[in-house]
């Protein structure tokens, strides 16, 4: 039995050794049982039925084409055919059940599928034997191993077993039948010939399934790690944008107050204006200052200068809230910008009053005098583009208006 084995492990001599241990990875070994597992079923359910159907239709033509006035209808052969094919369809359902658990019914499915070869050969052994038309039922019993090592996927190993023990069982009954002194030499031979043949086929077969199965699970396997890739590429992408989403806005952004720095005036000063020109509505630009700031630094300290920067820009935010098109600037130290793109005279007075009262309002614990700023708007349909560095230093003066008027006031400019 050990030298049967190691016959029949080695017969897959059309590959490397390399190649079976890789079929070996479990998880090869798993796509493998699944193929054959479902493979075999089908086979069950396909093709075992056609082979009864032509084993039929053989034993039928030749009794009447060599033997005809002999031939008779026989129903009982035609129960025992039914009977198969019931057999085959029963197969089919137990292997696609094991398929299902494939990792615990393993050893199930090969089982199950070896036995229904069996049980098809003892079927077609008992015809041999118990059939007048010698002739017919060799025919049909080589047709029959022929479709079972063909459409039953079998390891070497099996499929070896398999044939050598369905043909022991041929020679066995096609002797006993016709008696010893009367052995039939040329069909022994033949059927012994056809098994070896059908032994190589049918290995080679197995064999390339088991590439193409393997190829299958390697390519999935390098697909999933490409997928694994692009997933922490676009994760990276993601994070990279974040990082430049948050470099940009500390680039653009004052750092203490939040508001848009001088850095983002100078950059978008064209394109703001562009906006201006095209607004149907007035552009109104608000230069703020805050009155005696550096005596807040110098009484009650740097700290609380910066508090006070800090209410002032939240007044300035709060006021413009509900204002479109409308940007606020910390051009630097305590003076600020308001620029409202596409606004009508009303709203722009309105606005400049809600700041400086807004101001005038600002409580800090330990603050001992109210803030004030100096408000300069300059007002205006800004028709050209000549025109923009003249509005700005208008509204500039007229910030400087008010600082020279007595402060804490605002001064408007058309
Ligand atoms: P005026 O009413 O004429 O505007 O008087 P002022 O004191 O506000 O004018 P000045 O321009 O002399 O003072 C501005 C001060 O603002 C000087 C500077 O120390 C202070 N300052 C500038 N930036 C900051 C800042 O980020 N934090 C604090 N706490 N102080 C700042
Ligand atoms: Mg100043
Ligand atoms: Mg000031």
């Amino acid at each position: 039995m050990g030298f049967i084995n190691n016959l029949v492990e080695n017969m897959s001599f059309n590959i490397g050794h390399e190649e079976i241990e890789s079929w070996q990875q479990p998880k090869i070994k798993k796509a493998l049982h699944i193929e054959f597992a479902t493979r075999n079923s089908s086979s069950a359910m396909i093709f075992l039925p056609i082979a009864c159907v032509l084993a039929i239709f053989i034993m039928t033509v030749y009794s009447i084409g060599v033997h005809w006035e002999v031939f008779e209808f026989q129903p009982e052969y035609v129960l025992v055919y039914l009977a198969f094919l019931i057999i085959s369809f029963v197969f089919h359902f137990v292997i696609k059940h094991y398929a299902k658990d494939i990792d615990k019914n393993d050893i199930k499915i090969i089982i199950t599928t070896s036995s229904l070869a069996i049980v098809y050969l003892i079927w077609v052994s008992f015809l041999l034997f118990v059939n007048r038309n010698i002739e017919a039922s060799i025919i049909v019993y080589s047709a029959t191993l022929v479709v079972i090592t063909q459409a039953i996927y079998l390891s070497p190993k099996y499929s070896a077993l398999f044939v050598t023990v369905s043909t022991i069982l041929f020679l066995l009954t096609n002797n006993l039948r016709n008696g010893a002194d009367n052995m039939d030499f040329e069909a022994s031979i033949g059927i012994i010939m056809l098994s070896l043949i059908l032994v190589l086929v049918s290995n080679s077969r197995y064999c390339n399934r088991c590439r193409a199965v393997c190829n299958e699970v390697l390519i999935a396997q390098q697909n999933q790690q490409l997928d694994e890739m692009i997933k922490e590429l676009q994760e990276q992408k993601t994070m990279l944008e974040k990082t430049n989403e948050e470099l940009n806005s500390a680039y653009v952004r004052d750092s203490m107050t939040g508001l848009y720095n001088r850095w983002y005036w100078n950059k978008m000063f064209e394109t703001t204006f562009e906006e201006c020109k095209a607004a149907e509505n007035l552009t109104a630009i608000y230069m703020i200052d805050v009155d005696d700031f550096k005596t807040i630094n110098d009484t009650l300290g740097h700290t609380m200068g910066d508090k006070c920067l800090v209410a002032i820009s939240e007044v300035l935010r709060r006021e413009t809230k509900n204002i479109d098109n409308c940007n606020i600037y910390r051009m630097g130290g305590e003076e600020f910008v308001i620029l409202c793109r596409d606004i009508d005279k009303a709203n722009a007075i309105k606005l400049a009053d809600g700041v400086l009262k807004g101001v005038q309002n600002i409580k800090i614990m330990g603050l001992n005098r109210m803030l004030t700023v100096s408000i300069g708007v300059h007002i205006q349909k800004v028709e050209n583009h000549n025109d923009i560095e003249e509005y700005v230093v208008k509204a500039d003066m007229a910030m400087y208006e008010s600082k020279n008027t007595g402060k804490n006031k605002i001064t408007l400019s058309f």
